[in-house]
């Protein structure tokens, strides 16, 4: 992303997360204000950080500490980058091959591809991780577009790229947190679910030491941490897929994550049609039923990567996925522009 596109995104996040206090509000020891600032570095995105603080520094401290993680988080979970000393899920893609070639990772690799392979079981593939052989060819026609207009890939390269696919030759040996693939030609691309599982690590961070009265959001990942310090809280827009500065639902937010994917978010065009970033690992292609579609529940992973799925179903098996978990809502936006909620969406949702 370049540096104005990137502006131009932290300024829409500001207007995508806020409080429905103004400035200041009066904390336990005394005056609490908010402050709001942006990292541009980590994961391909702006991530915003909001929250209460007593003084600049207090919450400057709050801000070095979460950016200190993140960047551990990005460099572990990158795909396309080395990083000196550090195994990462780039290094499983080029060397993890074969059990002689298992590769020992941090304990958030490994967690964050249990918690993968779970998704993809419990979304019948759907979301799927070892997609990345289909996903980096989709990757390489995107970023070879010029001026946004570009070649779209044979449907034979497709194909024989679909061949390396299987979730199940992904080994992890837990005991000596070890990977590697049965299939030397299976790519991972953790692309569905590591902002997620990224953000929610961040939020119980903050959690664990007492820190409440925040919102993290990590491209379309928001997370909420407790209400602010006069007990409101917080109003969470989704974003508009058409890129207007309205919202399509406004949810009252505490302790909560919303995630959205979306086919706005990354795509380029060939002879006239939208090719973006969701791949539908049924057809190979990117999904065409809907302009985006959001999660709110209280764990930003599993948002992640149900936000992810679901982008990857038809409405009825969306909502039947749903109904197999406790606490998830979820709003569609279909390329008609029109919404469909489910009851627990509409609960947390506030007249916009
Ligand atoms: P998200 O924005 O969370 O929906 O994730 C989209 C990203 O995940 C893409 O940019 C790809 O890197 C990757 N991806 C695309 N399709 C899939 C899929 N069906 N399963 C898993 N990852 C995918
Ligand atoms: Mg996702």
């Amino acid at each position: 992303m370049n540096m104005k596109v990137k502006i131009k995104s932290a300024l829409l996040a500001v207007l995508l997360v806020f409080s429905s206090l103004s400035i200041c509000a009066c904390g336990k020891g005394g005056k609490a204000e908010k402050y709001t600032e942006y990292i541009f570095d980590y994961f391909d995105t702006v991530t915003t950080v909001t929250g209460y603080a007593e003084n600049k520094s207090e919450f400057d401290k709050v801000v070095e500490t979460l950016s200190t993680k993140m960047k551990e988080y990005h460099r572990l979970f990158d795909i396309y980058n080395d990083y000196k000393g550090v195994n990462n899920i780039k290094t499983l893609n080029d060397k993890a091959h074969g059990e002689g070639n298992a590769v020992e990772v941090d304990i958030s690799v490994i967690e964050l591809l249990e918690f993968s392979k779970e998704m993809h079981a419990l979304t019948g593939g759907k979301v799927n991780i070892a997609l990345g052989s289909v996903t980096a060819l989709w990757h390489s026609y995107r970023v070879s577009a010029e001026d946004g207009e570009g070649e779209v890939p044979s449907e034979s390269e497709l194909l024989s790229a679909s061949e390396h696919c299987d979730i199940n030759d992904v080994v992890i040996l837990k005991d000596e947190n070890k990977v590697y693939f049965t299939d030397p030609a299976l790519k991972l691309d953790v692309g569905a679910t590591a902002k997620g599982f990224a953000t929610e690590k961040l939020a119980r961070m903050l959690e664990s030491e007492g820190i409440s009265g925040y919102v993290l959001s990590l491209g379309g990942n928001v997370r909420t941490v407790g209400r602010s310090p006069d007990g409101e809280k917080w109003n969470v827009g989704v974003e508009s897929p058409d890129g207007e500065e309205t919202y399509p639902a406004l949810l009252a937010l505490e302790r909560e994550a919303l995630v959205t994917s979306g086919s706005y978010r990354r795509f380029y065009v060939s002879d006239g049609v939208n090719y973006h970033h969701i791949i539908d690992p049924a057809t190979l292609f990117p999904s065409d039923r809907y302009k985006s579609v959001s999660v709110v529940c209280n764990d930003a992973s599993l948002g992640d990567a149900l936000s992810t799925a679901l982008f990857n179903m038809s409405l009825d098996e969306g909502r039947k996925l749903v109904s197999n978990f406790e606490g998830v809502g979820v709003l569609w936006i279909k390329n008609d522009g029109n919404m469909e909620t489910t009851a627990l969406f509409d609960k947390y949702s506030v007249k916009n």
